[in-house]
Protein backbone atom coordinates (compact mmCIF):
# COMPACT_ATOMS: atom_id res chain seq x y z
CA UNK A 1 0.00 0.00 0.00
CA UNK A 2 1.44 3.87 -0.98
CA UNK A 3 0.95 6.22 1.50
CA UNK A 4 0.80 9.77 0.41
CA UNK A 5 0.77 13.53 2.25
CA UNK A 6 -1.89 16.03 0.57
CA UNK A 7 -1.96 19.23 1.10
CA UNK A 8 -4.89 21.36 -0.46
CA UNK A 9 -3.17 24.40 -2.35
CA UNK A 10 -6.62 25.64 -3.68
CA UNK A 11 -10.15 24.21 -4.06
CA UNK A 12 -8.59 22.92 -7.37
CA UNK A 13 -4.75 21.65 -6.42
CA UNK A 14 -3.02 19.48 -4.09
CA UNK A 15 0.35 18.60 -3.87
CA UNK A 16 1.19 15.31 -2.71
CA UNK A 17 5.00 13.44 -1.48
CA UNK A 18 4.98 9.74 -1.02
CA UNK A 19 5.69 9.25 2.66
CA UNK A 20 7.44 6.11 4.36
CA UNK A 21 6.59 6.88 7.69
CA UNK A 22 3.64 8.99 9.69
CA UNK A 23 6.08 9.34 12.50
CA UNK A 24 4.13 11.82 15.16
CA UNK A 25 0.48 12.77 15.30
CA UNK A 26 -0.94 15.14 18.30
CA UNK A 27 -3.13 17.89 18.58
CA UNK A 28 -1.78 20.81 21.09
CA UNK A 29 -3.92 23.42 22.60
CA UNK A 30 -3.71 25.30 19.19
CA UNK A 31 -2.77 23.09 16.52
CA UNK A 32 -2.49 19.96 14.77
CA UNK A 33 0.52 18.88 14.45
CA UNK A 34 2.10 15.86 12.51
CA UNK A 35 5.48 14.80 11.52
CA UNK A 36 6.29 12.51 8.30
CA UNK A 37 9.21 10.63 6.96
CA UNK A 38 9.49 10.60 2.69
CA UNK A 39 12.17 9.62 0.43
CA UNK A 40 12.53 13.10 -1.76
CA UNK A 41 12.27 15.17 1.50
CA UNK A 42 13.20 13.63 4.23
CA UNK A 43 11.31 14.46 7.64
CA UNK A 44 9.01 17.30 7.64
CA UNK A 45 5.95 18.31 9.86
CA UNK A 46 2.99 20.13 9.15
CA UNK A 47 0.82 22.27 11.28
CA UNK A 48 -3.48 22.00 10.65
CA UNK A 49 -2.44 20.25 7.44
CA UNK A 50 0.02 22.78 6.35
CA UNK A 51 3.53 22.62 5.08
CA UNK A 52 6.23 24.04 7.83
CA UNK A 53 9.52 22.71 7.48
CA UNK A 54 11.37 19.82 5.62
CA UNK A 55 14.71 18.56 5.82
CA UNK A 56 15.67 19.30 2.05
CA UNK A 57 14.61 22.53 0.92
CA UNK A 58 14.75 24.45 4.77
CA UNK A 59 17.46 25.94 4.16
CA UNK A 60 16.18 28.45 1.37
CA UNK A 61 13.59 29.22 3.73
CA UNK A 62 15.88 29.83 6.72
CA UNK A 63 18.57 31.78 4.65
CA UNK A 64 16.55 33.89 3.52
CA UNK A 65 14.69 35.16 6.50
CA UNK A 66 18.31 35.82 8.36
CA UNK A 67 21.08 36.78 5.82
CA UNK A 68 19.16 39.61 3.97
CA UNK A 69 18.38 41.48 7.59
CA UNK A 70 22.17 40.58 8.52
CA UNK A 71 23.98 41.28 5.46
CA UNK A 72 22.27 44.77 5.80
CA UNK A 73 22.95 45.74 8.92
CA UNK A 74 25.60 43.35 10.41
CA UNK A 75 26.00 45.36 13.96
CA UNK A 76 22.80 43.90 14.82
CA UNK A 77 22.80 42.74 18.41
CA UNK A 78 19.26 42.22 19.82
CA UNK A 79 17.31 40.37 17.85
CA UNK A 80 13.04 39.09 18.55
CA UNK A 81 11.98 36.41 16.48
CA UNK A 82 8.12 35.27 16.59
CA UNK A 83 6.69 31.77 15.91
CA UNK A 84 10.15 29.64 14.44
CA UNK A 85 9.26 26.78 16.89
CA UNK A 86 11.15 24.30 14.49
CA UNK A 87 14.25 26.24 15.62
CA UNK A 88 16.14 27.05 12.10
CA UNK A 89 15.97 30.75 11.96
CA UNK A 90 17.79 30.38 15.66
CA UNK A 91 20.19 28.51 14.07
CA UNK A 92 21.18 30.84 11.50
CA UNK A 93 20.86 33.59 13.93
CA UNK A 94 23.17 32.17 16.63
CA UNK A 95 26.26 32.12 13.83
CA UNK A 96 26.60 35.59 14.08
CA UNK A 97 29.12 35.92 16.96
CA UNK A 98 28.01 39.72 17.16
CA UNK A 99 24.64 39.12 18.07
CA UNK A 100 24.69 39.42 21.75
CA UNK A 101 20.53 38.23 22.61
CA UNK A 102 17.62 36.56 20.87
CA UNK A 103 13.90 36.29 22.50
CA UNK A 104 12.01 34.02 20.59
CA UNK A 105 8.58 33.98 20.90
CA UNK A 106 6.64 31.22 20.04
CA UNK A 107 3.07 30.67 21.22
CA UNK A 108 3.25 26.72 21.18
CA UNK A 109 5.98 24.76 23.47
CA UNK A 110 4.92 21.67 22.21
CA UNK A 111 6.26 22.32 18.30
CA UNK A 112 9.25 23.02 19.91
CA UNK A 113 9.82 19.81 21.79
CA UNK A 114 8.44 18.10 18.70
CA UNK A 115 10.82 19.55 16.38
CA UNK A 116 13.89 18.69 18.76
CA UNK A 117 12.79 15.14 18.71
CA UNK A 118 12.44 14.64 15.20
CA UNK A 119 14.23 17.54 13.45
CA UNK A 120 17.52 18.53 14.98
CA UNK A 121 18.82 19.59 11.48
CA UNK A 122 16.85 22.72 12.33
CA UNK A 123 16.05 22.33 16.55
CA UNK A 124 20.07 22.55 17.10
CA UNK A 125 20.77 25.37 18.18
CA UNK A 126 17.50 26.77 20.79
CA UNK A 127 19.74 26.19 24.16
CA UNK A 128 22.34 28.36 23.02
CA UNK A 129 23.41 30.88 26.41
CA UNK A 130 21.94 34.03 24.18
CA UNK A 131 18.34 32.32 23.56
CA UNK A 132 15.72 33.29 26.04
CA UNK A 133 12.52 30.91 24.56
CA UNK A 134 9.60 32.34 25.97
CA UNK A 135 6.28 30.66 24.74
CA UNK A 136 3.73 33.34 24.57
CA UNK A 137 1.27 35.04 22.27
CA UNK A 138 3.98 36.95 20.10
CA UNK A 139 1.73 39.75 19.76
CA UNK A 140 0.88 40.10 23.19
CA UNK A 141 4.53 40.17 23.85
CA UNK A 142 5.28 42.68 21.20
CA UNK A 143 2.51 44.90 22.89
CA UNK A 144 4.15 44.73 26.14
CA UNK A 145 7.91 44.87 25.46
CA UNK A 146 9.55 48.09 25.24
CA UNK A 147 10.06 50.63 23.17
CA UNK A 148 13.54 49.94 21.09
CA UNK A 149 14.52 47.24 22.55
CA UNK A 150 15.69 45.29 19.04
CA UNK A 151 17.68 45.53 16.46
CA UNK A 152 15.95 43.32 14.38
CA UNK A 153 12.50 41.21 14.30
CA UNK A 154 11.69 38.45 12.39
CA UNK A 155 8.73 37.05 11.95
CA UNK A 156 8.81 33.32 10.94
CA UNK A 157 5.08 32.73 11.14
CA UNK A 158 2.19 30.24 10.12
CA UNK A 159 -0.23 31.63 7.91
CA UNK A 160 -2.77 33.95 8.98
CA UNK A 161 -5.70 31.82 10.06
CA UNK A 162 -5.56 30.23 13.76
CA UNK A 163 -2.78 31.21 15.97
CA UNK A 164 -0.68 33.43 13.44
CA UNK A 165 -3.85 35.90 12.62
CA UNK A 166 -2.97 38.02 15.15
CA UNK A 167 0.97 37.83 13.42
CA UNK A 168 -0.99 39.99 10.00
CA UNK A 169 -2.19 42.95 11.20
CA UNK A 170 -1.60 46.83 11.52
CA UNK A 171 -1.56 46.68 15.58
CA UNK A 172 0.65 44.44 15.14
CA UNK A 173 2.90 45.71 12.63
CA UNK A 174 2.68 49.30 15.05
CA UNK A 175 3.93 47.54 17.74
CA UNK A 176 6.75 46.00 16.27
CA UNK A 177 7.85 49.71 14.88
CA UNK A 178 7.74 51.01 18.39
CA UNK A 179 9.83 48.32 19.70
CA UNK A 180 12.80 48.11 17.32
CA UNK A 181 15.58 51.01 17.34
CA UNK A 182 15.86 53.89 15.29
CA UNK A 183 18.20 51.37 12.79
CA UNK A 184 15.59 48.85 13.32
CA UNK A 185 14.82 45.86 10.77
CA UNK A 186 11.58 43.64 10.38
CA UNK A 187 11.41 40.64 8.21
CA UNK A 188 8.29 38.27 8.05
CA UNK A 189 7.41 35.46 5.82
CA UNK A 190 4.94 37.32 3.23
CA UNK A 191 3.50 34.90 1.63
CA UNK A 192 2.78 33.86 -2.24
CA UNK A 193 1.70 35.89 -4.88
CA UNK A 194 0.40 33.03 -6.82
CA UNK A 195 -2.49 31.82 -5.86
CA UNK A 196 -5.63 33.70 -4.32
CA UNK A 197 -5.70 32.53 -0.54
CA UNK A 198 -1.61 33.39 -0.46
CA UNK A 199 -2.12 36.61 -2.89
CA UNK A 200 -4.38 37.69 -1.01
CA UNK A 201 -2.77 37.74 2.16
CA UNK A 202 0.66 39.21 0.44
CA UNK A 203 -0.88 42.17 -0.72
CA UNK A 204 -2.47 43.23 2.75
CA UNK A 205 0.38 42.22 4.93
CA UNK A 206 3.09 44.13 2.55
CA UNK A 207 0.42 47.10 2.35
CA UNK A 208 0.37 47.41 6.07
CA UNK A 209 3.63 47.38 6.58
CA UNK A 210 4.20 50.12 3.78
CA UNK A 211 1.86 52.03 5.68
CA UNK A 212 4.04 51.77 8.74
CA UNK A 213 7.59 51.90 8.06
CA UNK A 214 9.56 54.38 5.68
CA UNK A 215 11.21 51.84 3.95
CA UNK A 216 9.51 48.67 2.86
CA UNK A 217 10.36 46.08 0.30
CA UNK A 218 9.42 42.50 -0.63
CA UNK A 219 12.05 39.81 -1.87
CA UNK A 220 11.32 36.44 -3.28
CA UNK A 221 12.77 32.61 -3.02
CA UNK A 222 11.93 29.44 -4.58
CA UNK A 223 10.95 27.11 -2.24
CA UNK A 224 9.53 23.70 -3.36
CA UNK A 225 7.13 22.90 -0.78
CA UNK A 226 5.18 25.98 -0.40
CA UNK A 227 2.15 26.58 -2.46
CA UNK A 228 3.10 27.44 -6.07
CA UNK A 229 7.26 27.69 -4.72
CA UNK A 230 7.39 31.15 -4.77
CA UNK A 231 7.55 32.94 -1.72
CA UNK A 232 8.09 36.37 -0.86
CA UNK A 233 9.50 38.10 2.40
CA UNK A 234 8.54 41.83 3.48
CA UNK A 235 12.18 43.69 4.50
CA UNK A 236 11.17 46.97 6.57
CA UNK A 237 13.00 49.25 8.12
CA UNK A 238 12.95 52.42 9.93
CA UNK A 239 16.58 53.59 8.18
CA UNK A 240 18.49 50.95 6.22
CA UNK A 241 17.30 50.09 2.17
CA UNK A 242 18.59 46.64 1.95
CA UNK A 243 19.98 46.81 -1.45
CA UNK A 244 21.90 51.19 -0.93
CA UNK A 245 23.02 50.39 2.15
CA UNK A 246 23.66 46.67 2.56
CA UNK A 247 27.18 45.74 3.88
CA UNK A 248 28.04 42.75 1.49
CA UNK A 249 31.75 42.91 1.92
CA UNK A 250 31.31 43.06 5.49
CA UNK A 251 29.09 40.05 5.34
CA UNK A 252 31.25 38.05 2.61
CA UNK A 253 34.38 39.12 5.25
CA UNK A 254 32.55 36.90 8.04
CA UNK A 255 32.92 34.12 5.84
CA UNK A 256 29.88 32.13 6.63
CA UNK A 257 29.06 29.67 4.50
CA UNK A 258 25.47 29.40 3.18
CA UNK A 259 23.46 27.04 0.65
CA UNK A 260 21.26 29.70 -1.02
CA UNK A 261 21.86 33.14 0.68
CA UNK A 262 25.00 34.34 -1.52
CA UNK A 263 25.58 38.46 -2.44
CA UNK A 264 24.97 38.76 -5.49
CA UNK A 265 21.46 36.91 -4.63
CA UNK A 266 20.79 39.70 -1.79
CA UNK A 267 20.48 41.88 -4.80
CA UNK A 268 18.71 39.89 -7.36
CA UNK A 269 15.99 38.42 -4.62
CA UNK A 270 14.55 42.06 -4.71
CA UNK A 271 13.89 41.97 -8.47
CA UNK A 272 10.33 40.84 -8.81
CA UNK A 273 8.54 40.15 -11.83
CA UNK A 274 6.12 42.73 -13.23
CA UNK A 275 2.94 41.28 -11.84
CA UNK A 276 4.29 40.88 -8.59
CA UNK A 277 5.59 44.54 -8.50
CA UNK A 278 2.16 45.45 -9.62
CA UNK A 279 0.04 43.33 -7.29
CA UNK A 280 2.22 44.72 -3.91
CA UNK A 281 1.69 48.61 -5.25
CA UNK A 282 -2.24 48.53 -6.72
CA UNK A 283 -5.18 49.20 -3.92
CA UNK A 284 -6.77 46.55 -2.49
N1 LIG B 1 8.47 28.25 7.92
C1 LIG B 1 7.12 28.19 8.23
C2 LIG B 1 6.15 28.59 7.17
O1 LIG B 1 6.17 29.71 6.67
O2 LIG B 1 5.33 27.74 6.84
C3 LIG B 1 6.83 28.76 9.54
C4 LIG B 1 7.24 27.76 10.52
S1 LIG B 1 7.18 28.11 12.18
C5 LIG B 1 7.07 26.49 12.76
C6 LIG B 1 5.66 28.93 12.52
C7 LIG B 1 5.40 28.97 14.01
O3 LIG B 1 4.65 30.14 14.32
C8 LIG B 1 4.58 27.79 14.54
O4 LIG B 1 5.38 26.99 15.35
C9 LIG B 1 3.44 28.44 15.33
O5 LIG B 1 3.14 27.78 16.54
C10 LIG B 1 3.99 29.84 15.54
N2 LIG B 1 2.97 30.86 15.79
C11 LIG B 1 1.77 30.98 15.19
N3 LIG B 1 1.09 32.01 15.71
C12 LIG B 1 1.88 32.57 16.67
C13 LIG B 1 1.73 33.66 17.56
N4 LIG B 1 0.61 34.39 17.56
N5 LIG B 1 2.74 33.94 18.40
C14 LIG B 1 3.89 33.20 18.41
N6 LIG B 1 4.08 32.14 17.59
C15 LIG B 1 3.10 31.83 16.73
Amino acid sequence: MELWYTEQWTDEVRFSIKVNAHLHTEKSPFQQIDVFDSQEFGKFFTLDGLMMVTEKDEFIYHDMITHIAMATNPSIKRVLVIGAGDGGTVRELTRYKTIEHIDMVEIDERVVRVCEQYLPVTACNLTDPRVSLIFDDGLKFAALAKKGSYDLIIVDSTDPIGPGEGLFTIDFYNHCYRILSDEGILVNQNESPYFPFNRREMKRAFSKIRNTFPIARAYQAHIPTYPSGHWLFGFASKKFDPLKDAQLDAWEALGLKTKYYNTALHTGAFALPTYVKELLTEDE
